[in-house]
């Protein structure tokens, strides 16, 4: 039986957000003892337990009400929610806070020899990408509609190996991009991780603790900046 008594957070349980969720627990003095391969660690001074998965599944986890908190990069969630509502549903959540790592942008990049002179240059060409919703968003603002190339992984590659004209990832330095003969041509979002927490009432102690954690971490980024 679950115990629904304890607070749920749920992080990244390994990737580019997980070393920082990890170490923004441990200075809000949560002591926790994460074993590699397990799904769930538990706390030991507070009554919370912490859910590591793979970063795509915690905005559902949230808004789905089976974990209180979630730390996500603001794309993820973003694009689980434009999902969500094209699929006709309502998602709701509240946002915490953002916090002040896991910064990237999603971009539009195409291969270097490309003539781009603006968003309508793109009209009808194949898009590789894990973020269809948000690049729909972005492109119905010039009126420009696109084919979609869906991949989770080795987006990059895709206009190389034939698959897309041109792809719509997420960006930090550029080095991936130069190194598949690709440039950046728009930024279209930027996002940093965030701290939300699930639809409803909390029972009243479970809310104090996220009061008093948000408290702690509003401390931990401020001594950061
Ligand atoms: P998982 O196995 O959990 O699904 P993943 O491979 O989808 O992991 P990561 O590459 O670890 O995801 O990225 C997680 C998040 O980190 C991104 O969604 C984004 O919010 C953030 N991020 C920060 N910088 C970058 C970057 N340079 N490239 C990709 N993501 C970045
Ligand atoms: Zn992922």
């Amino acid at each position: 039986m679950l115990d629904n008594s304890r607070l749920r957070i749920a992080m990244q349980k390994s990737g580019r957000l997980s070393d920082e969720s990890k170490k923004l627990l441990a200075q809000c003095g949560i002591k926790i003892n994460l074993q590699e391969q397990r799904l769930i660690a538990f706390a030991e001074n507070m009554p919370i337990d912490i859910l590591r998965v793979r970063d795509d599944d915690i905005p559902g986890l949230v808004i789905d009400g089976v974990v209180d908190i979630g730390i996500i990069g603001e794309n993820v969630l973003e694009e689980e929610v434009l999902d969500r509502q094209a699929e006709g549903q309502n998602p709701q959540f509240k946002m915490l806070r953002r916090l002040d790592f896991g910064g990237c942008r999603l971009s539009i990049a195409a291969p270097r020899d490309f003539d781009y002179q603006g968003p309508e240059c793109l009209q009808d060409l194949r898009v590789a990408t894990t973020y269809p919703h948000l690049l729909k968003r972005y492109l119905a603002q010039y009126d420009v509609t696109f084919k979609t190339c869906l991949l989770n992984g080795s987006v990059e590659v895709a206009p190389r190996a034939g698959l897309a004209d041109v792809i719509c990832d997420l960006v930090s330095s550029g080095a991936t991009l130069e190194a598949n003969g690709l440039k950046e041509i728009e930024v279209i979002y930027r996002s940093k991780a965030c701290l939300i927490q699930r639809e409803g009432k909390l029972p009243t102690e479970k809310q104090a603790l996220i009061d008093k954690l948000m408290t702690r971490i509003q401390g931990v980024i401020q001594a950061r900046e």
